[in-house]
């Protein structure tokens, strides 16, 4: 039997023609008018100024750090329930990582913990939007403002987004997205970075391509990266951003039809919706209960034997022998996080998911909690 897949990228005719259109042109490296649509239309939808693509989310976050100009051992204070693009992005340059632990309601960064660990080498907080849901941004922009630091928003599981009614990627000084083919919208690979400010936009852009100079080209005072994007990428990207109302639309009613019928299933706890926000459940996560006797990964295997994928959750970034390695994390616990480590698993939800796959998903999961 085919495996129901945990999600898969829709492409339609759109995206064909826009892609055909840089290859019968020529216009298929790093400029070109679907690069520039695609960051003038992002930067819109997000409601920021400036809007700068890059190769993916994970680059998009080491400029935006860059843009710190950390000094060494400055701190960046973010959940350690993340993709470890945050926290790389910081040691990278030379700063420390500072985790805060979730909120086991909502599943994003306990906002309530963020000023008991500011000490005078804070520099910034990265809330990330995890799963399709926002994070309590208020908290953090006030915390920010009374400290001085500045915020990095990683939008990258949020596009369309909404806390109190405006647009995930519109709040932080800088934020980013990643357009993988995993993510609401997709590029294929591909990221953004998003600021209000002018001189990020213009450093950003600089820093994208190996910081070339305007007057002279192969003089250089920064050490950059060669992370751009190509024209042909952002033209997928511009056939998608068409259809977002339709994908967050769709997205929407594929969780309201696994809450259904997942509802009255005691031994797991489903997604929430904040009253303050708008989820749109990049992925559709589900914890099962210590009670039940079984683990996320066990869950997972038993699902597979009926042909339903799935996907763990993150491990928190205290849990990583990469950072423990260098001492970072030692002896750290973020009880909320492992337990969603532990027990969180996402299951099928992607744009091409069917009606009847959605019920043959919520099938499989009561058969096993009946029988195991
Ligand atoms: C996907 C993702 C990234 C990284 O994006 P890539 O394009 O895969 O490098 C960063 N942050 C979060 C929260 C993500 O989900």
């Amino acid at each position: 039997m085919k495996m129901i897949p945990v999600s898969e990228p829709l492409v339609t005719a759109r995206e064909v023609e826009f892609v055909l259109d840089c290859l019968r042109t020529g216009w298929i490296s790093s400029a070109g008018k679907y690069l520039e649509q695609f960051e003038t239309g992002w930067a819109e939808y997000c409601n920021m100024p400036y809007g700068i693509a890059v190769s993916n989310g994970t680059t998009a976050l080491q400029i935006a750090v860059r843009l710190l100009d950390l000094q060494p051992g400055d701190e960046v204070i973010m959940p350690t329930f993340t993709i470890i693009s945050c926290a790389q992005a910081v040691t990278y340059c030379n700063g420390i990582p500072v985790l805060v632990d979730s909120n086991p309601y909502n599943w994003q960064m306990d906002v309530t913990q963020i000023e008991s660990k500011i000490t005078p080498r804070t520099r910034a907080i990265m809330p990330v939007h995890t799963y399709g849901h926002p994070t309590d941004m208020d908290p953090v922009l006030d915390i920010a403002k009374k400290y001085g630091l500045m915020v990095i928003e990683d939008a990258a599981e949020a596009h369309g987004a909404e806390y109190k009614g405006r647009k995930c990627g519109g709040f932080g000084d800088i934020s980013i997205f990643s357009f993988y083919a995993n993510k609401l919208i997709t590029t294929g690979e591909g990221g953004m970075v998003l600021t209000k400010r002018e001189d990020l936009a213009e450093r950003t852009r600089s820093l994208r391509n190996l910081c070339f100079q305007k007057k002279q080209r192969f003089l250089h005072d920064e050490l950059g990266y060669n992370y751009r994007l190509t024209n042909i990428q952002a033209a997928l990207g511009v056939a998608q951003l068409e259809r977002i109302d339709q994908i967050v639309e769709r997205k929407r009613a594929i969780a309201a039809a696994y809450a259904e019928q997942l509802k009255d299933i005691e031994e797991i706890e489903l997604p929430i919706e904040e009253p303050w926000a708008k989820n749109v459940y990049w992925v559709y996560g589900i914890i099962l209960k210590e009670n039940t006797g079984i683990n996320a990964a066990q869950f997972a295997q038993k699902l597979a034997e009926k042909s339903i994928e799935t996907r763990p959750f993150f491990l928190g970034m205290h849990e990583q022998p990469v950072f423990h390695k260098v001492e970072l994390f030692i002896n750290e616990k973020y009880p909320v996080a492992e337990r969603l480590a532990r027990q969180g698993l996402y299951i099928p939800a992607g744009l091409t998911i069917r009606e009847s796959e959605i019920e043959q998903v919520c099938e499989a999961i009561r058969d096993i909690l009946i029988t195991h």
